[in-house]
């Protein structure tokens, strides 16, 4: 189901957003080479408990943790362990939500650490500027076909492959709602964004194929040649003029 929201609504999407801005935030400052996926969990666990918040990927859909933590050809869904341990060149995609007072929060970001390639680099990058490219297009009746092709053109325009088996959403009482919100699609096409919708936008990009398949533990999806993949996430809010990113 769509769901407009009120202005109160909108107040409370707000701060859970910035509580995810601020995790992301403080795992950006906290992350280095030698700790484990599983200390940067612990991490953004007691820090969402802290603003009065709920971890909202801790148990959902039976998922174990409260962040997902992919690291270089995994795409999204990494299930955080005290068994992997970050290293100099990786690259690190962290994706939060919390839930404050019965609103989500949804972001994502790709962290660098230390000395990475210039190919990875540049693949955060123009992950990162590829939401940008969506957003900047974005006001009430933008069609959603128009937002995806604005993602897509871009990062193929420098040889990426864009995840078609994953997508954004609408988010709101629950963390995906609808619409569906593909990080691809066809000018003129797709329904019309409407005021007050808020939407997560997750451009997952890769370095190779765009093409993905899911490792047996059930979660965690990489890229189906072994090449980098790259997550950046915001969730913003539709306003007539354009949007506000509220994990920003
Ligand atoms: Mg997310
Ligand atoms: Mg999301």
């Amino acid at each position: 189901m769509i769901t407009i929201k009120s202005d109160y609504e909108i107040q409370l999407m707000r701060k859970a957003n910035q509580i995810v801005r601020d995790t992301l935030n403080l795992l950006e400052d906290k992350i280095k080479e030698g700790m484990t996926t599983a200390q940067l969990n612990k991490i953004a666990h007691d820090y969402i408990v802290k603003c009065d918040a709920i971890p909202s990927f801790l148990g959902y859909s039976g998922f174990p943790a409260s962040i997902c933590t992919s690291i270089n050809e995994q795409v999204v869904h990494g299930i955080p362990s005290d068994k992997v341990v970050i290293k100099e060149g990786d690259i690190v995609s962290v994706d939060c939500g919390s839930i404050y007072k019965g609103y989500n929060g949804d972001a994502a970001r790709t962290f660098m650490i230390g000395k990475v390639s210039e190919e990875k680099a540049k693949l955060v990058e123009v992950t990162k500027q590829s939401f940008f490219e969506g957003v900047k297009i974005l006001k009430e009746g933008v069609r959603l076909g128009d937002l995806g092709h604005a993602i897509q053109s871009y990062a193929e325009s420098h040889g990426y492959g864009v995840v078609r088996a994953l997508v954004g959403h609408g988010i709101g009482k629950e963390m995906h709602e609808d619409p569906e919100v593909p990080n691809y699609g066809r000018e003129g096409h797709g329904m019309r964004l409407r005021k007050n919708m808020t939407i997560a936008i997750e451009p997952m990009i890769n370095m190779g194929t765009h093409e993905v398949y899911m490792l047996n533990d059930g979660w965690t999806v990489v890229t189906a040649d072994g090449m980098p993949s790259a997550h950046y996430e915001n969730t913003v809010w539709i306003k007539e003029d354009g949007v506000e990113i509220l994990s920003l």
